[in-house]
């Protein structure tokens, strides 16, 4: 989309308006009464587009999962879109293997002409499902042109020297916008986007979760961590984070130990959600309640409504996210 394109006239509004009204329909999840209903419809929100760990759900190999045949029993690899109705862009967190699909579901969304339509790609680290997305921007899918991807300086000479993403920034499929940790990026007047360095495996690059800002609110997103205790080390703590945002998608990779049948998971590098809510369980209501898990694996039971899990983490304040739910800015 080209900047020009992005200015709106008395036409414009109305356009936008329809568009953002037209899009509300059928929202999983719609936002609190607000004082004017036009002010609620040009706020921008944040759209979850996929909540899976890495391998997605059905995961490769798992011959019997019920997934495989039942669309109701599929879940995207986490990502979340950003969208600004005013100025029509949309940004994603993260270029997931479901790339092609959580771009249409975008188009659904928030539709606009241009393809890909995005304003930017920022990414948390170089794990499988954090960034191979990018691959359907290049030459043999999309050949998109300059589409910003924001990345810490790790990620970008990742990205910038090895193959095949290095041909994505030789045919300037996409354009590397560098972060630093700490550093807010304005990502247009109306949205802030901060990178905030967690612990976790650094093999190819740093890894960041996001503090995005809108004019109203904020909303956090830790993917993958590797625990709260370490985060704790680096002088930064999950509690403080969750004071500063309104919503919080946290790590909920596994439930508990033993979902995995015959693996001792103690040692896996993942706060489970039981060891999480076990943390946050002394802070008030309106705090636990701000905590949405994300990034489950598909052997998490909490993946799936009436199940044991999923009403305990109900029942004690806090909640699973769900594809298509949108939280506004
Ligand atoms: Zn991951
Ligand atoms: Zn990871």
């Amino acid at each position: 989309m080209k900047r020009s394109s992005r200015r709106i006239g008395a036409l414009g509004v109305l356009a936008v308006a329809t568009w953002a009204l037209g899009t509300w329909i059928g929202a999983a999840w719609s936002e609190p009464a607000a004082t004017s209903s036009t002010t609620s419809r040009e706020r921008p929100f944040a759209v979850v587009l996929g909540i899976a760990q890495d391998g997605g759900v059905p995961q490769a190999g798992s011959r019997d999962d019920a997934g495989w045949s039942d669309a109701a029993r599929q879940r995207r690899v986490a990502c979340l879109a950003l969208v600004d109705p005013l100025s029509r862009q949309r940004w994603l967190l993260d270029a997931t293997p479901d790339f092609p699909e959580q771009l249409q579901e975008l188009d659904r969304v928030a539709p606009v002409e241009a393809r890909p339509g995005l304003d930017g790609i920022l990414l948390t680290h170089a794990h499988m499902g954090h960034y191979t997305g990018l691959m359907y921007l290049g030459h043999e899918s999309m050949g998109a042109d300059g589409v910003r991807v924001y990345a810490m300086p790790r990620m970008s000479a990742y990205l910038r020297t090895n193959g095949p993403w290095d041909q994505l920034v030789r045919y300037e499929n996409v354009r590397l916008e560098p972060l630093a940790a700490g550093v807010p990026v304005q990502l247009n007047p109306r949205l802030r986007a901060e990178p905030i360095p967690v612990p976790h495996r650094q093999e190819y690059s740093e890894v960041v979760g996001y503090r995005i800002e809108g004019p109203e609110r904020a909303l956090l997103y830790i993917p993958d961590i590797d625990s709260w205790k370490e985060l704790d080390e680096m002088g930064l703590r999950v509690e403080e984070l969750l004071a500063s945002v309104d919503v919080a998608y946290l790590d909920a990779t596994f439930y508990d130990n033993g979902e995995i049948p015959g693996r001792d998971m103690s040692g896996f590098p993942h706060p489970f959600i039981v060891h999480t809510m076990e943390r946050l369980s002394r802070l008030p209501e309106s705090e636990r309640s701000k905590v949405r898990f994300i990034h489950l694996n598909h052997t998490n039971p909490a993946l799936w409504p009436d199940t044991e899990a999923r009403r305990t983490i109900e029942s004690r304040g806090f909640r699973v996210a769900e594809e298509l739910e949108r939280v506004p800015l």
